[in-house]
C-alpha cells in the first residue's frame, strides 16, 4: 500500500500518518520531520533548509528530492510506504512518478483532508511537539495529561518556529500556490479520496481506515 496524505498544514496530516503507520505495518515517511532532524543536527542539508523553514517557504526540490529517494530505496519500504508532506508542488510529484516506475511501483491512494484555513489557524497556533519523539499534540484539541510534557516518552513539548502566526499566513500562501493544484492532479489520475479532515482525530481517523481497509481486504482477495 503506497499512500500520499495531502492537505494544509496543520489539516492533521502527521496525526494521522502515525495511526496508518501502525495499523498496516508500513513507514511513515514525512519530509518536515527529517528536515527537521537535519535542522537540529546541523548537517549539510539542515544548514541550507533552515532558512527556508523558518521563513514557511518550499525547501529547494533538489535537496528534498534527494532524501525522499534514498528512503524509497531502504528495505522497509518494500510493502508500502506513506508520504507526509510530499509531494508539495509539481515538480515533486513528477520525480516522484518517474522514481517509482523505475522501482515497479506506484501510488495506490492520496488521501486528501479537507480543512478550512481559519481552523488551520487555530490548529497551527495550539500545536505542541515532543523535542524527543515527535508526537504531536495541542493545548486544547489534544492535550497531554501534563502540561509540556509528552505521553509517550516524558519529553518537553515545544512549539515549532514556524508555527507562530506571522508564519502560518506565509505557509498557507506557499500551499495554495504550489500544492493545492496537486488535489486536481490526483483526482484527474483517480487516485484521489477525500476525508473530511474537521471533527475528533478518532472520527477522522475512522474514514480512513475505512478506505485503506476495503483496499488491504480487496488485495488479500485478488492474491
Ligand atoms: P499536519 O501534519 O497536517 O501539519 P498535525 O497532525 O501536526 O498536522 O496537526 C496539527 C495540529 O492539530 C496538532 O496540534 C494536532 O494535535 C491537531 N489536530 C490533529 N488532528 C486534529 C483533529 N481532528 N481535530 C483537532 N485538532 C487536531
Ligand atoms: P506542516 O505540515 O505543518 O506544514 P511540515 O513538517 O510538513 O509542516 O513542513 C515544515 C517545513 O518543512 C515546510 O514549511 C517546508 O519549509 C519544509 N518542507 C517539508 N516538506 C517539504 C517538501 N516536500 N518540499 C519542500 N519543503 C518541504
Ligand atoms: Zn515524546
Amino acid at each position: 500500500m503506497n499512500i500520499i496524505l495531502l492537505g494544509r498544514p496543520g489539516a492533521g496530516k502527521g496525526t494521522q500518518c502515525k495511526a496508518i503507520a501502525e495499523r498496516y505495518h508500513i513507514p511513515q515517511i514525512s519530509t518536515g520531520d527529517i528536515l527537521r532532524a537535519s535542522v537540529r543536527e546541523k548537517t549539510y542539508l539542515g544548514l541550507k533548509a533552515q532558512e527556508y523553514m523558518d521563513k514557511g517557504a518550499l525547501v529547494p526540490d533538489e535537496l528534498v528530492v534527494e532524501i525522499v529517494v534514498e528512503r524509497l530505496n531502504k528495505a522497509d519500504c518494500r510493502n508500502g510506504f506513506i508520504f507526509d508532506g510530499f509531494p508539495r508542488n509539481m515538480g515533486q510529484a513528477e520525480v516522484l512518478h518517474k522514481t517509482l516506475k523505475k522501482m515497479g511501483k506506484k501510488i495506490d491512494h492520496v488521501l486528501y483532508f479537507d480543512v478550512e484555513p481559519k481552523e488551520i489557524v487555530k490548529r497551527l497556533s495550539g500545536r505542541r511537539v515532543c523535542r524527543k519523539c515527535g508526537e504531536t499534540y495541542h493545548i486544547i484539541y489534544n492535550m497531554p495529561t501534563n502540561i509540556g510534557i509528552c505521553d509517550k516518552c516524558g519529553g518537553d513539548l515545544y512549539q515549532r518556529e514556524d508555527d507562530k502566526e506571522e508564519t502560518i499566513v506565509a505557509r498557507l500562501d506557499v500551499y495554495e500556490e504550489y500544492t493545492a493544484p496537486l488535489i486536481d492532479c490526483y483526482r484527474g489520475k483517480g487516485l484521489l479520496r477525500t476525508i473530511n479532515g474537521v471533527g475528533g482525530v478518532d472520527q477522522v481517523k475512522k474514514q480512513i481506515m475505512d478506505i485503506l481497509d476495503k483496499d488491504e481486504i480487496g488485495s488479500k482477495v485478488s492474491t
